[in-house]
């Protein structure tokens, strides 16, 4: 190809409204920093100018999908859009029963009760702040089975969500597949960086659990952001859609958790769906305790019908390359300022290294909470955490200490346009310049469950 010509990924839609965004000061940013106790999750949303917390339920909702919200049948019991939706459910991702749930820990928490008892092993290509801690207050322990290539930022192996089998055989033979309930597996490894698990290690370990009686439960949250890695990557998967390719993770495994607030484009809503109807008519009975009648499961109607369209809508060929497209061009930005990010760049966000970036920092000093804020200082650009706070404490009290200590650069889907990721790689690169000046935090208030969202610090 002659060398001038750069082929661009570009958005397949054209925007009808916008929201303007406040825009504040370095003095107004230090203030309301102060006040959020060097947290991210604790500043207000309003002080923030472009918001990478997460890509969790911040998406923009199509005209189909603000359309499908007027068409809500808000009955208490058999609303018209619960039955759309588990149409869509089994059309596109293949599972015979669906749970609708208010939000995917809704999902696990129901999943959890059904299959896990106490003293039972949950294996899982990584943890989830979440699905773990479900898993525990089920009276579980989870086991990381993710392969090694995971653990390291640098390290370019294309599926670094895939399972290392040998990990998973040890801990069968250790437990004995009767105290394992279920192999926990996420598509596009959230933790890791957003990385993909292959079709081929998907089948390997159908094989091995199969062999053993040991369900495959799948985290698909980022579903569709994996197919199109799988598409890209994988031998034999170049000629096939995305719709295809899904169904066939999907049919790998035995049922599923979503947070349709991700992949499936709506800003709330989620579902429990498997295949086997003895675990669905007992998550069927939970969800009336938790959530609401299993035909709402904590959702409106117009929200059901939402996700029915989103999900639609995910799972377009155009849609996932210009959704990753944008987040690749963020990436290689940050890149070229010499800014240390997680390789591959993975489908939902750029994971900057803070380990790297401010080595000085140790890892009690709370590096990527440090970076986090930062960033915050210099641009009003929110990101979040992902490391030592967001791993939290082991059952027995002692802090988990991750390999990974990264800060995340979420990016919302359909919502932010090319000149915002110019400015959000050209803020990092300051805050890189100056990183020698950096000091790290120390935690002042901690909170019992998930700290990451209620911790507060200072600075040393
Ligand atoms: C967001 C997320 C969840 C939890 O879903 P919520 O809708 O936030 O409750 C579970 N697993 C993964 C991989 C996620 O990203």
């Amino acid at each position: 190809m002659n060398k001038f010509i750069r082929k661009s990924w570009a958005e397949p839609y054209k925007i009808k409204m916008v929201e303007l965004l406040k825009m504040t000061t370095p003095v107004q940013r230090k203030k309301a920093l102060h006040e959020a106790g060097f947290n991210t999750f604790l500043l207000r949303s309003e002080d923030v100018y472009i918001d990478l917390l997460t890509d969790s339920g911040t998406s923009a909702m199509s005209d189909h999908q603000w359309s499908g919200i007027m068409m809500g049948d808000e009955a208490y019991a058999g609303s018209r859009n619960f039955y759309h939706l588990e149409e869509v459910v089994r059309n596109i991702y293949g599972y015979k029963y669906l749970v609708p749930t208010h939000q995917g820990r809704g999902a696990e928490n129901i999943l959890s009760k059904v299959l896990i008892k106490k003293g039972d092993i949950i294996p899982g290509n990584m943890y989830f702040t979440t699905t773990r801690l479900h898993q525990e207050l089920a009276g579980g322990k989870f086991e990381d089975i993710i392969v090694d290539e995971a653990h390291d930022p640098e390290n370019e192996f294309p599926f670094k969500g895939n399972v290392d089998l040998d990990k998973l055989e040890r801990i069968v033979k250790k437990y004995g597949a009767k105290r394992i309930p279920y192999v926990s597996i996420a598509t596009s490894v959230n933790m890791a960086g957003g990385q993909p698990i292959s079709i081929k290690n998907l089948k390997v370990l159908r094989a091995f659990t199969q062999k053993h009686g040991i369900r495959i439960i799948h985290d698909m949250t980022r579903v569709a952001e994996n197919a199109h890695f799988i598409q890209q990557r994988e031998k034999g998967y170049h000629d096939k859609s995305i719709r295809q390719i899904v169904k066939e993770i999907c049919s790998l495994t035995d049922g599923a958790t979503m947070s349709a607030k991700k992949d499936a484009l709506v800003n709330i809503g989620g579902f429990l769906a498997v295949n086997d109807w003895d675990v669905f008519e007992e998550a069927r009975n939970l969800v009336v305790v938790y959530e609401g009648l299993h035909t709402y499961g904590g959702l409106a109607g117009r929200d059901m019908e939402a996700m029915a369209i989103g999900i639609m809508e995910s799972i377009s060929d155009n849609h996932i390359h210009a959704r990753v497209g944008q987040v690749i061009y963020l990436g290689e930005k940050m890149i070229s300022y010499g800014v240390p990010i997680v390789k591959p760049i993975g489908g939902h966000g750029i994971f900057v290294n803070a380990k790297k970036f401010l080595p000085h920092v140790p890892q009690d000093q709370f590096p990527a909470q440090t970076l986090a804020a930062e960033v915050y200082l210099d641009s009003g650009v929110r990101t979040m955490e992902r490391g030592v706070v967001s791993a939290g404490r082991k059952p027995g009290g002692e802090n988990y200490y991750p390999r990974l200590e990264l800060v995340r650069f979420t990016i919302p889907r359909r919502v932010y346009t090319q000149a915002h990721m110019d400015v959000i790689a050209e803020s990092t690169a300051r805050v890189f310049e100056r990183r020698t000046h950096i000091k790290g935090l120390k935690m002042v208030y901690e909170p019992k469950y998930l700290r990451f969202f209620q911790a507060r610090f200072e600075k040393l």
